[in-house]
């Protein structure tokens, strides 16, 4: 047996004597003496240790056949019969005037006609439920709400389409919470609605500075009384953009949730990131943030700040995980308000980033989209691969203008996944943690 190429070995805050190994492939961490790296090192392990270490992914038997198993896993999963899953932006329309808004040059009153989503819901017949694939889809705008009819008639039919072809569909829905009540949650429910994303940027003065509605007024009220009165029915997610000048106040939010009796218990993923540098050119902020790895100095501390901030009062936040840029997943798909097809939202606004029509169906963009950008040897040597795979091709086109390299995250995982591992194993252990 072997070291596996994608482990981490930290020193223990707890104990000079002992280790921390984390996989990064499985993302399994484990404390162990100093002496039983030397023995695993020089084969003087017994067999229960090596069993044990085995099964965390610390110990392998071939790592040149790790190394394979790792530059081969999308074209294994892309083989697979994975559900297909699509996000769908119902319009580029919104009630609120964010700030940082990356849809701004191109928001306006662009909606998906009845005619686009017959489209959809034909080809999502044809060439997904009738070729056995489950569907998942999320809605996405602007606000996805503001086309409540298309969105009923797209969840609706294919439903029905589903339950004729005998797979299963389910939806999710990204919103800025100002228009889901507890009424049209049930009934969306019914149709499939399985979670929903909201934002809020901090507490109230902050978030109302960042979100107002278009009239100028503050949304903050509107969304926390709207997470309460549904947070029961479906699965609440949280996200909240924050600054390098307010990202300190980002846990005064945490303590009016909590207040609210928005407890962790009724929450599902808390997650806050940065607001993203303004494009001009590519949208869905939202969407691109969450991919995004901070590599400054303050947006590390600022990140492991809130992490941290999040699981000391018990809520979930996402763990360190196997995670890969969407445009690696042939089952994944962007549909934009007028058919064409992306593969990533970011994306969407770069005419040479499409990959195709709901009418034509998907080209070739295996040139476009760098696909094999990650599969050199520095990156299949580097342990951080299972966590980055390249890292973000909009991040690095928005750095260089094209996708010519992989978006490095080195520097923040080097700075910050040592300290990630630790707060999972000290703050997380004994809690509810779904
Ligand atoms: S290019 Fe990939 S990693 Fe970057 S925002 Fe799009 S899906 Fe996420
Ligand atoms: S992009 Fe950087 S961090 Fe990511 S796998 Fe390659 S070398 Fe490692």
């Amino acid at each position: 047996m072997e070291l596996s190429n994608y482990l981490k070995i930290y020193p223990s805050p707890q104990s000079p004597e002992s280790l921390l190994l984390y996989s990064t492939s499985r993302g399994a961490a484990v404390r162990v003496p100093r002496e039983v790296l030397d023995d695993a090192r020089e084969g003087r392990l017994t067999r229960e240790e090596e069993a044990a270490l085995t099964r965390l992914g610390i110990l392998v038997h071939d790592t040149d056949a790790e190394r394979e198993e790792l530059r081969t896993l999308f074209d294994q999963l892309n083989s697979q019969c994975r559900p297909f899953t699509a996000l769908v932006t119902l319009n580029l329309d919104c009630n609120l005037a964010c700030v940082y808004c990356y849809e701004e040059h191109f928001r306006g009153k662009r909606y998906m006609t009845l005619d686009t989503a017959d489209h959809l819901i034909a080809h999502i017949r044809t060439e997904r439920l009738a070729k056995g694939r489950d569907v998942i889809l999320d809605f996405y705008g602007g606000e996805a709400l503001l086309s409540l009819p298309i969105l009923r008639h797209i969840a609706t039919k294919i439903g029905e389409d589903a339950s004729l072809y005998g797979r299963n569909f389910s939806f999710n829905l990204v919103t800025n919470g100002t228009l889901l009540s507890r009424e049209l949650s049930a009934e969306l429910k019914r149709m499939g609605l399985q979670s929903t994303r909201f934002t809020l940027d901090g507490p109230p003065d902050v978030h109302n500075s960042q979100r107002p509605f278009t009239s100028g007024t503050g949304s903050f009220e509107r969304i926390l009384e709207n997470m309460g009165l549904i947070c029961d029915t479906v699965n609440v997610q949280l996200g909240g953009n924050y600054t390098r000048e307010n990202y300190r106040r980002f846990p005064e939010l945490l303590d009016i949730l909590i207040e609210h009796d928005l407890t962790p218990e009724r929450l599902g993923m808390v997650t806050f990131s940065p607001v993203m540098p303004n494009t001009g050119e590519a949208g869905l902020k939202d969407f691109s943030i969450g991919c995004a790895s901070p590599n400054e100095p303050w947006l590390i501390e600022a990140s492991l700040f809130l992490r941290r901030e999040t699981l000391l009062r018990g809520f979930n936040t996402p763990r360190p995980k196997i995670s890969a840029c969407m445009v690696e997943f042939d089952s994944d798909v962007v549909i934009n308000w007028d058919g064409s097809l992306y593969k990533c939202p970011a994306f969407m606004g770069w005419d040479d980033m499409r990959i195709g029509t709901l009418l034509d169906g998907i080209h070739d963009y295996s040139e476009s989209h760098n696909m094999d950008v990650w599969k050199t040897d520095e990156c299949l040597d580097c342990s951080y691969l299972p966590l980055c795979f390249g890292g973000c091709r909009f991040l690095r086109r928005l750095r260089t203008g094209a996708i010519d390299g992989v978006d490095c995250r080195k520097e923040y995982l080097d700075a910050a996944l040592g300290d990630i591992v630790h707060q999972d194993l000290e703050l997380r252990s004994g809690r509810k943690v779904p």
